[in-house]
């Protein structure tokens, strides 16, 4: 055992995790942290690397990059670490391809895809469904949600085949599901997808690129900056990096957090690693039964991000944005792309290869530059984030917050999973997890149990 005592241990420097440290070390500087981190360099699910380029190597995000200005504390933690944000492009025809490789390929302009008159119909009736719905769902206590049950016992795809009446917006809502969640809609809760999308500010909002959407901006010189830093301002030293936390050991008044080769002792642990990875840690005694079903039962998505370079933007001099939503099939693996021209002006498309086709895709050998397989990198195990499958929300909800019984532990994940407001827009995923660990909510809940502990 390390002869240090701390006063909280962090696992994960991702953005939960630095972020955690950064909002306690504003609280009082003289808080000793120690953050633990597995992987060789901080940012999780953030990652920025450079390949080439056409004038020569440039910087991509092969993880998460967008943020959007109605997600208020993202945009406010990158001004307060002085980095800048630049839209995403998206003038020009978009291109809609659906229905394999025979069918037709359509270009169109607005954010309602070029569809034949019965489809159409069929888009404007279930994205009125689904924003009359999403405005009914409590995010911060779902519970409370209008039959809020009977939304939890059913799939996206069980509710898709009851209302939708076409096969091409059936197959569209998948290209959603995949997108976003990187999972089928037969593997989520349809409660929890509108959960997800009414914190964005509706299903459109979720999906756009257009100003005050999810796909809205990206960081100039990339997403893992913040984390960076963040650890720059918490102290490298205080950042333990190839350091994975095997177990956790608690009694009333102490913690012990074990490394494969050592044991740090503290007054509170705070863990923000995904839920899949928060389970593999072993804990003593156990986590309380319901939180221990949580954690097992968020299965995480599969989604490979890629960078295509070009020497020129052919598609911005044909008059197209560089976005496709494809139907992915076996001749058509993707389901997304988007123009990643840098803010030098190198040409590049952005694309992801979700759910179903990731996994088969996942299985090859391919050799490549420009593409990350998140379902193989070591403690992410999958992305872009967790869902939860019918049933688990509202019955097992309230234990979502509760820090664990010994209360030397807090799981900040689960604890302020569903800290998006209804009243302010508050986006998931990488902005949820800033403003999680920034929201006043956050803030209470970090406060009350370390105000026990430290
Ligand atoms: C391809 C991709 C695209 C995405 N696109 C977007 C987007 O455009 N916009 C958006 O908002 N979000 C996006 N996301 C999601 C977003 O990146 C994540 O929600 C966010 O980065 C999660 O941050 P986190 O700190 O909570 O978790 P993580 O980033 O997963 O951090 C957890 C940390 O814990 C570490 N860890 C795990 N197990 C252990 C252990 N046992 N011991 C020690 N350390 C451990 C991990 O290595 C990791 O560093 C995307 C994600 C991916 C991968």
């Amino acid at each position: 055992m390390t002869a240090d005592i701390w006063d909280v241990v962090i696992v994960g420097a991702g953005l939960s995790g630095l972020s955690a440290a950064h909002l306690l070390t504003k609280r009082d500087a003289k808080l000793r942290i120690l953050i633990l981190e597995g992987k060789d360099r901080v940012g999780g699910r953030t990652v920025s690397s450079e390949i080439p380029a056409a004038d020569g190597a440039d910087r991509w995000d092969f993880g998460g990059q967008w943020v959007g200005s109605t997600q208020t504390h993202i945009m406010e933690l990158i001004k307060e670490l002085g980095l800048e944000v630049y839209p995403q492009f998206n003038v020009g025809k978009k291109v809609l391809h659906m229905g394999g490789p025979t069918s037709k390929v359509r270009s169109y302009r607005t954010s309602i895809p070029a569809l034949s008159p019965l489809v159409l119909l069929d888009f404007t009736q279930m994205l009125w469904k689904f924003d009359r719905l999403c405005r009914t769902v409590c995010v911060q206590d779902p519970l409370r949600t209008p039959n809020a049950a009977e939304l939890d016992s059913m799939t996206v795809h069980s509710y898709v085949e009851q209302h939708a009446w076409t096969e091409e917006l059936k197959e569209q809502l998948g290209v959603c599901s995949r997108s976003v969640f990187g999972v089928e809609p037969s593997q989520m809760s349809f409660l929890f997808f509108l959960m997800y999308a009414a914190a964005a500010g509706g299903l459109l909002a979720l999906l756009e690129s257009s100003p005050g959407c999810a796909q809205e901006f990206k960081i100039k010189g990339g997403t893992q900056q913040l984390s960076e830093c963040l650890a720059q301002r918490v102290g490298w030293k205080n950042v333990r990096l190839g350091s994975a936390v095997t177990a956790i050991w608690q009694d009333g008044e102490w913690a012990r957090v074990m490394t494969t080769g050592d044991t740090f002792l503290c007054r509170a642990v705070i863990v923000t690693c995904p839920p899949h990875l928060a389970a593999k840690i072993q804990y003593q005694p156990a986590l309380p039964s319901m939180r221990e079903f949580l954690t097992q039962n968020m299965p995480v998505g599969h989604m490979m991000k890629f960078i295509l370079t070009y020497q020129t933007a052919f598609w911005k001099e044909k008059g197209f944005s560089g976005e496709i939503v494809a139907g992915s099939s076996t001749d058509c693996p993707f389901c997304v792309t988007f123009d990643a021209t840098s803010p030098r002006g190198n040409p590049a498309l952005v694309g992801f290869i979700s759910g179903r086709e990731a996994t088969l895709w996942s299985a090859r050998e391919v050799k490549s530059i420009g593409a990350e397989d998140w379902a193989k990198e070591e403690f992410s195990g999958g992305c872009p984030v967790n869902v939860m499958a019918p049933g688990l929300l509202t019955f097992y909800h309230p234990s979502l917050r509760k820090p664990c019984d010994n209360a030397t532990l807090c799981h900040c994940w689960l604890e302020v999973n569903l800290d998006a407001s209804n009243t302010k827009k508050e986006e998931h995923s990488l902005t949820e997890h800033r403003s999680r660990t920034t929201s006043k909510e956050q803030r209470t809940v970090l406060s009350t149990f370390l105000s026990r502990r430290v």
